[in-house]
């Protein structure tokens, strides 16, 4: 086993992200002989006690196919209608195939809505748990037939990092066609190397991300160290490994080739996690050194610290926080809606009522809704400063 790793059946519970490409074949469609080898691997990892989840692509990629839609991009109307079509033949082939070992599948479609919204959040998190107490696989995809543009995920390597924070897992296994994360994308970069471990999603990590992607998924690399910086700061590992050999889960046990994420060393409560893994803040707060500093010493963050307020937010809803250089710090809940941040920005605490006309809250965010989220740079695990400070 590699420096840092584990193998994977020592694993608690797995999430499996499956890519289009590793399921469908434009010409062929269903790529059934690889779907039975991943099966035979589930089935293993599971009888040696570790619980998975598969989050699988492809209901659009095996709806074209099965309605022989032309290739090119679709209107959303079509990819809606492809992803219906496919999502039934998907559905149906995870649940035969995982039969042939005696376990039973469960599907379940998210929509953004169903992560974002704490209630909703909840609702699902039950459902999944539920699944997996009753011995259930559960096949997660987004719920491609109803998502908007404006309101979706659009890549499911974002929703498997949801997914696996919403289960509590312990590893996320990204299976596409790339093997893992390069210094720079290979197939333009003949200097391209190739990372082993990552001990934490720095900002120079992420700017290796590129943009590279495949025909038939969406995700390139960006969205997989977005789903990397959501799973690992609620201390989930993550694997970036190539699906393509048959048996994909056993070759990454046997030493193929992978780039692993490691998990932050420090625990947040369920409730922070949720908080850090939004998508979409709904504003933000910049905020100036002195509050920057406050903020990695665990204090709340007060309207004096706050120098400009952007976007359009209600109390209660999750918005960025902006350090000095201009990069995210931290998430949390704001107090105040963004009208009254505007307000309260730059003035002290004592002046509130005076400003609002009604004795407000002390802090813009405070500490227990406040989760750093931007501390993990350069910082290794282990090492005494730690990730959270909250
Ligand atoms: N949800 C899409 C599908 O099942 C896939 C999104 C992706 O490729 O990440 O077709």
């Amino acid at each position: 086993m590699k420096a840092g790793r584990k193998p994977l059946a020592k694993h608690r519970r797995i999430v499996i992200k499956i890519g289009s490409a590793l399921l469908v074949d434009r010409a062929t469609g269903l790529k059934s002989r690889w779907l039975e080898a991943m099966c035979d691997d589930i089935a293993e990892l599971r009888a040696g006690g570790t619980e998975v989840l598969v989050v699988s692509s492809g209901a659009i990629a095996l709806g074209r196919s099965v309605l022989k839609l032309p290739s090119g991009t679709l209107k959303l109307e079509e990819s809606q209608a492809a992803a219906a079509v496919g999502q039934i033949a998907l559905a149906r082939a995870w649940s035969e195939s995982l039969s042939r070992h005696e376990i039973v599948a469960g599907q379940i479609l998210l929509t953004l809505g169903d992560t974002e919204e704490r209630r909703r959040y909840l609702n699902a998190r039950e459902t999944l748990n539920q699944l997996l107490k009753m011995g259930s696989v559960p096949i997660i995809n987004e719920n491609d037939t109803v998502a908007t543009t404006e309101i979706r995920y659009g890549d499911n390597d974002r929703l498997a990092a949801r997914v696996a924070t919403m289960a509590g897992a312990d590893l996320l296994v990204l299976l596409s066609d790339i093997d893992g994360l390069y210094t720079a994308p290979p197939h333009l970069d003949p200097n391209a190397a190739f990372l082993e471990s990552i001990p934490a999603i720095t900002p120079e990590i992420e700017a290796m991300a590129g943009g590279a992607a495949s025909e038939l998924s969406r995700g390139g690399m960006r969205t997989k160290i977005d789903a990397g910086k959501i799973a690992t700061s609620a201390g989930c590992a993550m694997i970036i490994a190539s699906g393509k050999p048959d048996h994909p889960v056993k070759a990454i046990e046997n030493g193929a080739r992978s780039s692993w994420f490691a998990p932050s060393g420090t625990p947040v409560t369920a409730r922070k996690t949720w908080i850090a893994g939004q998508l979409v803040p709904a504003g933000k707060l910049h905020v100036d050194a002195g509050a920057e500093q406050a903020l990695k010493g665990g204090k709340s963050l007060l309207p004096a610290g706050i120098r400009e307020v952007s976007g359009e937010f209600s109390r209660g809803d999750t918005v960025a926080v902006i350090g000095t250089d201009g990069r995210e710090i931290a998430r949390g809940l704001a107090g105040y809606d963004a009208d009254e941040a505007r307000v309260i920005a730059g003035r002290k605490t004592a002046e509130i009522e005076a400003l609002l006309g009604y004795v407000g809250r002390a802090a813009m965010i405070h500490r227990d809704d406040l989760v750093m989220t931007g501390a993990h740079t350069a910082k290794v695990r282990g090492s005494t400063e730690e990730a959270y400070s909250a």
